[in-house]
């Protein structure tokens, strides 16, 4: 059995601010290591109920957080930038299953642990065949048009909620309480990895059991992005497959959501890039 990890940062076990999350500060030492530390978890506990493969995709700011001398030795890394497919590099049809680990909320929904969307320094907001979706959405999208289904979002219990929502009976392994955007009731590592391990478990028994259906969304496939300012979505015109319908708004459809997910993928950087101007 076969499992595709992608792992962000801010819902990692103790992260409770982004400069824990930022390699500029000191304090990112520590917190890339407990990052390492929760996907081994995960590891470990699917591995208990007989996953073999493990597919790890380093997916926070640079994408090259994870340490690897102390990554599980069962798993195989994606690490570096310039990705396609972001923090989804590397999925494909041969995964029985994926897990979110380290995920974070969306931006404008509860008070999340630094909740935001893709690119929180551009986004409002996006929406996908109309419904508002975070990264937890919005990947596992990208999960569903291969056939593979979401079975564990590990974070705080906003991202837990916002998962269950979009997926409905997903495993989820809350290692912190949200109190606002910048402060969270931390679990100790011991008992947030604990339930990681015992979740990650349960998920690939369920998997097995057939438990959990893909997150597939039917084409044609039409995300919407609201940015934050009006000089994004103007520079994002320039692609003439794009169209801009509000101010701040742009609107992309494609035959199928790879497609969809590639054109907006390359829609944000560009948006995010020219905020404040270029050339
Ligand atoms: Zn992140």
């Amino acid at each position: 059995m076969r499992i595709f990890i992608s792992c962000d940062m801010e819902g990692v076990t103790g992260v409770a601010i982004g400069k824990h999350c930022n390699p500029s500060e000191s304090d990112y030492q520590r917190f890339r290591r407990l990052m390492t530390r929760d996907v081994n978890a995960a590891i470990e506990g699917a591995a208990s109920a007989g996953a073999t493969e493990f597919l790890v995709v380093d997916s926070h700011g640079p994408m090259t957080n994870i340490v690897i001398e102390d990554l599980d030795p069962r798993a195989e890394l994606i690490s570096g930038s310039n990705r396609h497919f972001c923090q989804m590099e590397g999925i494909d049809t041969g995964f029985d299953g994926a897990f979110f680990i380290g995920y974070h909320a969306r931006e404008g929904g509860e008070d999340g642990v630094i909740n935001h969307t893709v690119m929180g320094v551009a986004v409002t907001e996006l929406r996908c065949n109309g419904k508002v979706v975070g990264e937890t959405g919005l990947n596992a999208g990208l999960a569903g048009a291969f056939g593979v289904p979401v079975a564990l979002v590990a974070g705080d219990n906003v991202v837990a909620a916002e998962a269950r929502e979009i997926l409905g009976n997903v495993q989820t392994a809350v290692v912190k309480q949200a109190i606002n955007r910048h402060a969270a009731r931390l679990l100790s590592v011991r008992n947030a990895q604990d339930t990681i391990r015992e979740q990650a478990a349960e998920a690939v028994y369920r998997l097995k059991e057939g438990a959990f259906k893909a997150y597939s969304v039917p084409g044609p496939v039409t995300f919407e992005v609201v940015f934050k300012t009006t000089d994004a979505a103007h520079m994002a015109e320039l692609f003439p497959c794009n169209k801009r319908i509000g101010s701040k708004t742009i609107s992309i459809t494609a035959d199928d959501y790879a497609t969809a997910f590639k054109q907006l993928w390359g829609t944000l950087i560009l948006g995010a890039k020219t905020m404040g101007g270029v050339f």
